[in-house]
């Protein structure tokens, strides 16, 4: 059965499998068709639209007809179609023009986000700021043509402040294990790139882990595209020298913090089917950390990866979640509010632990689990 998540604080719940539009593009309503059947039988209730493709959203909007309103659009201010082609714009009438004609295509009145597209640097966040659209997004939204805004981003460094000012209520964002332990670029195409990886790397970028946790703090949901890494991730010539499954990628994106959904770009009924695995897929399949503590060239030592593959724990404690509040209530020098409230309500705290190590001889990554539960119980007070 298909889990929904929480979408940051917009009050939306999304599907924890969503559609990318990447494998609609250039097909016939057949297939369309087809493969919204397959989602919606799966109860897959969101899409993200980043391509200004006309046909495209024609077709989306004819196959979902009245049961538009059950699904959640996350569709893409800044991008145009142009002589047959997606076209990024920075220009204000073509954003006005393009989302407007996208509105007439999808044969709906409002998108539940509207995407600033694809911002991957702090000057193209500060353009966008200053230069009318982030105003036009705005002005959409209080006309309730665009329910929320978000942005869409590879780049830590802009995605978080885009996050910081408060200006955005989702993220886009790229997120799987090779991109995570690199440093934030302003060249996506670098994030695919051998020689990035040809160096030791290890643990998490913490721009990145900055990122993740400043969005799940302010409430801002992040959708997650490329978590295959284009494909890479799905074989042994991927970055990690290793092939990770369909279901252990989507496992990671899901236990980042702030994460709701993850946008499966697939090209046919057989790779939407592999990533619908997930939701029947039990903790073994799911289990990332052996593949991942396997990599030859990374290591996350220390790190905990808010994996689960210490559970169980015989005083019931998850250790994951405790240790992701702790992080998250770390960073920030105190414990916010909603962390609070969310540790109060698990039912096992850091208090419990007996220190036995048994989750640390599970633990691949060497985390320190026991002095973890002493400084979280120190943290909230149980
Ligand atoms: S402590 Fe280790 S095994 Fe447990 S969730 Fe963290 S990284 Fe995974
Ligand atoms: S050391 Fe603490 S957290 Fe780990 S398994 Fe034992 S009781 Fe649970």
């Amino acid at each position: 059965m298909m889990h929904l998540r929480a979408l940051g604080n917009t009050g939306i719940r999304v599907s924890e499998i969503g559609l990318g539009c990447e494998g609609f593009l250039e097909k016939d309503e057949t297939f369309t068709r087809n493969l919204f059947a397959l989602a919606l039988d799966h109860g897959v209730n969101c899409m993200d639209l980043y391509s200004p493709d006309p046909d495209l959203h024609r077709r989306v909007g004819r196959v979902l007809g009245a049961r538009r309103k059950e699904f959640v659009y996350q569709a893409h201010l800044c991008t145009v179609w142009q002589d047959g082609q997606y076209k990024a714009t920075r220009n204000l009438k073509e954003v006005v023009a393009s989302f407007g004609r996208m509105l007439e295509n999808l044969d709906t009145d409002y998108v539940d986000v509207g995407m600033i597209h694809y911002v991957d640097s702090l000057a193209v966040w500060k353009n966008i700021a200053e230069n009318g659209i982030l105003d036009y997004a705005k002005k959409c939204k209080a006309e309730g043509k665009i329910r929320h805004i978000g942005m869409s981003s590879h780049n830590p460094e802009a995605a978080l402040a885009a996050v910081k000012s408060g200006a955005i209520e989702v993220l886009m964002f790229s997120v799987n294990p090779c991109y995570d332990l690199l440093p934030g670029d302003e060249d996506v195409n670098k994030l695919f790139e051998e020689t990035s990886y040809n160096r030791p790397l290890f643990n998490l970028d913490p721009a990145r882990e900055e990122l993740y946790e400043t969005c799940q703090r302010m409430g801002v949901g992040i959708t997650v595209m490329k978590v295959y890494g284009g494909g890479d991730l799905l074989t042994d010539n991927s970055p990690a020298g290793k092939a990770m499954t369909p279901v252990q990628c989507i496992h990671y994106a899901l236990t980042r913090p702030a994460v709701s959904s993850v946008m499966i770009g697939a090209h046919s009924a057989k790779e939407l089917a592999a990533a619908l695995e997930y939701e029947d897929a039990d903790e073994a399949a799911r289990d990332y950390a052996s593949v991942l503590a396997s990599f030859p060239k990374m290591s996350w030592k220390g790190h905990c990866m808010y994996c689960g593959h210490c559970a169980p724990c015989p005083k019931h404690i998850d250790v994951a979640t405790v240790t992701k509040f702790y992080n998250l209530a770390r960073a920030q020098g105190k414990v916010p509010e909603t962390v609070r409230e969310h540790y109060a309500a698990l039912s096992a705290k850091a208090g419990d632990c007996i220190a036995c190590g048994a989750c640390e001889k599970r633990c691949p990554f060497g985390v320190k689990i026991v002095e973890n539960m002493r400084a979280a119980k120190a943290m909230f007070g149980a």
